[in-house]
């Protein structure tokens, strides 16, 4: 079977740990997709539930990413568009190679600790999602992307994601050397040659080529260099690629290891995961390799090191804040279930809810960075009522006595489509629309229709045929 792989990538490859030109080319040839996805345990708080959703998407069953804790295989793609419980934030989609981050993150890092996070190139939130869940509710996420719609983009995953310890920014990565020796972890998911996706999406095999492969090597250098001073002495930086390159993988370990001052670390590894550790020759540098013919996932690579030398970084003189009135407390209040310590930001006539470690970081983060999100939004504080804000309505802040419509599925597409369900209902006012006991957002119940509040932007596009 012919895989229609570049001739220049394969013999590139000739010689690197783990690869068989053989059995690689088979596999792409019988391009094989793969579903995996990864449960939210911010949202999906039970195993019954988890079961309800993993039901509601195979009936026939599915089985676990052996190196994640909330991954599974589905053996089929359904429609996740038209699943009220992707649209709720239950679940995201990921390759699965890429979940083995948890591994690397759980052999690197004291997640008990109250950490700063970086996740660098992070659309459209894969890694961010996993960081998320992965970090105590005291520790900060700060997602950044430096293409504007793709931060768009990952803002919106985020906000169905529901936590409330993360930012979105829309930063270059040199942006970050404002901010010396400031992240205890930075995750660099680098723009890459993508040969390690060409099973899933052959399409892209068009537009691989070795120089392009020696301009992502440049680029991954220079990103890697922009954020190094970010790293705080003795915090972490993980490195992964979806590019089976040399080039760009083990060669960026060298010059890592050449150029800064970074020990190499290793993660412990299941030997029927079929994940090859590579070791490079010049600076004996570990890193792991995932290839398809071996394992169940995508092409992917990662190495983890540790900063040996640090920076301090320069706040910002104490702002006063804009404070809630009483009136706006009081308006607000009744619609959060809230820590006492989590706080309150007034932001262009809107309020966002910050845990604390946000709260007293905000006002550096928002003076060196361009931000696109913190916290969660949870409305416009008017006189007689909060005008609530979706973002409240997806996450984990909102409280459980307001008022709720239920949906069953057919509704829960409509309302996700900004239709009115019709639903009959004494309800009357603002209230939360769910799904199956899940948040799906906000309408306002009218005597005789319902206004949708559903955000435009989010909305289903597509037919719904077949429910
Ligand atoms: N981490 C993401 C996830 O798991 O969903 C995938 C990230 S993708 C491999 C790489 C990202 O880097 C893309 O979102 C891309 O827009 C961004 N990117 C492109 N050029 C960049 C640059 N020069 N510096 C930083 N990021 C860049």
């Amino acid at each position: 079977m012919s895989s229609h792989l570049p001739a220049a990538l394969l013999d590139s490859l000739a010689g690197l740990p783990g690869y068989n030109r053989e059995t690689f080319e088979r596999v792409h040839a019988a391009a094989e997709k793969i579903t995996s996805l990864r449960l939210n345990p911010t949202k999906i708080k039970s195993p019954e539930k988890a079961q309800q959703v993993l039901q509601s998407l195979s009936a026939a069953g599915v089985s676990k990413v052996p190196w994640n804790s909330e991954g599974y295989y589905l053996p089929a793609r359904p429609s996740f568009t038209f699943d009220p419980f992707f649209h709720a934030g239950a679940y995201y989609v990921q390759e699965a190679s890429s979940m083995f981050l948890e591994q690397a993150v759980r052999a690197t890092v004291d997640l008990s600790a109250p950490l700063k996070v970086l996740d660098l190139c992070a659309a459209p939130g894969g890694k961010s999602t996993l960081l998320q869940s992965l970090i105590s509710p005291d520790s900060l996420l700060v997602a950044n992307e430096v293409i504007k719609v793709r931060a768009a983009l990952l803002a919106d995953n985020l906000t169905k994601w529901g936590a409330p310890n993360v930012v979105v920014s829309n930063n270059d990565p040199r942006d970050f050397s404002r901010l010396p020796g400031y992240f205890d972890l930075v995750v660099v998911d680098a723009p890459c040659s993508g040969s390690g996706l060409f099973r899933r999406d052959p399409e892209l095999v068009s537009e691989w080529s070795p120089e392009n492969v020696t301009l992502c090597s440049q680029r991954q250098q220079r990103i890697l260099a922009d954020v190094l001073p970010a790293v705080k002495e003795d915090g972490i930086v993980i490195y992964s690629t979806c590019s089976f390159s040399a080039e760009e993988d083990e060669v960026i370990l060298d010059w890592l290891a050449d150029h800064f001052e970074l020990e190499n670390i290793t993660i412990p590894l299941e030997e029927q995961w079929e994940i090859i550790p590579t070791v490079t020759h010049k600076r004996n540098c570990t890193g792991y390799r995932f290839y398809p013919d071996r394992l169940k996932g995508e092409g992917f690579f990662i190495a983890c090191f540790r900063k040996r030398s640090g920076g301090a970084v320069r706040r910002p003189k104490e702002q006063k804040r804009v404070a809630l009135t009483a009136r706006q407390r009081d308006v607000i209040t009744p619609w959060l279930n809230i820590p006492p310590s989590y706080q309150y930001f007034l932001h262009q006539d809107e309020v966002l809810i910050l845990p604390p470690l946000l709260a007293a970081e905000m006002p550096l983060l928002q003076q060196q960075l361009y931000i696109r999100k913190a916290g969660v939004k949870a409305g416009q504080p008017g006189q007689k009522e909060l005008i609530p804000d979706h973002q409240l309505a997806a996450s984990m802040l909102v409280s459980d006595d307001l008022p709720a419509v239920s949906l069953n599925l057919q509704q829960a597409l409509q309302y996700l489509r900004k239709e009115d369900p019709g639903v009959t209902t004494g309800v009357r006012g603002w209230s939360l629309v769910r799904y199956e006991g899940m948040n799906l957002g906000w309408a306002k119940f009218l005597p005789n229709r319902m206004n949708n509040y559903y955000p435009k932007e989010l909305r289903i596009l597509k037919e719904i045929t077949g429910v």
